[in-house]
C-alpha cells in the first residue's frame, strides 16, 4: 500500500497561542479533513508555519523559500492548510490568507495536492 506523505502549514500569528494539538489530533485520528484517506497509511512529514506578516514577522523572510523547497524535496503527496490560514473578513466570511495561497499555488504547480483544512 502506498504511504501518503502529508504536511500541514499554519499561520505564524495563530501559532503564538496555538499548540497545534487540534491539527495533530485530527491527523492521528484520521478525523475531519484527514478522514478522506480511509485505511491508507499516513506519515506526517512536516508541520510548518508561514514566516508571518504585519507586526508578526520572522526576521528571516527569505527562509520561507527554504521551507517551500523542502516540501518539494520531501515529495509530499498533500499539503493541508490549517483552518488558521483562513481569516474572517468584516462580514464574517473566511478567506484564505494570500501569502498561504501563493505558497499553495506554487506547491500545487509542482504536483502536490492542496487540501483546505485540518480539523
Ligand atoms: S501571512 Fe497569513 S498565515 Fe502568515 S501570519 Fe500572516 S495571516 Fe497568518
Amino acid at each position: 500500500m502506498h504511504l501518503k506523505k502529508i504536511a500541514i502549514i499554519r499561520c505564524l500569528k495563530t501559532s503564538a497561542s496555538c499548540a497545534g494539538a487540534g491539527c495533530l489530533r485530527a491527523f492521528y485520528d484520521k478525523d475531519k479533513a484527514f478522514a478522506q484517506y480511509g485505511e491508507e497509511e499516513l506519515r506526517l512529514m512536516a508541520m510548518w508555519t508561514c514566516n508571518g506578516c504585519g507586526d508578526s514577522m520572522l526576521e528571516n523572510q527569505e527562509g520561507i523559500r527554504k521551507k517551500i523547497e523542502r516540501m518539494k524535496a520531501l515529495e509530499i503527496d498533500a499539503l493541508h492548510l490549517s483552518h488558521c490560514t483562513s481569516k474572517k473578513d468584516e462580514q464574517g466570511e473566511k478567506h484564505l490568507c494570500p501569502t498561504i495561497k501563493a505558497i499553495a499555488d506554487e506547491l500545487a504547480a509542482s504536483g502536490i495536492k492542496i487540501v483546505q483544512g485540518t480539523h
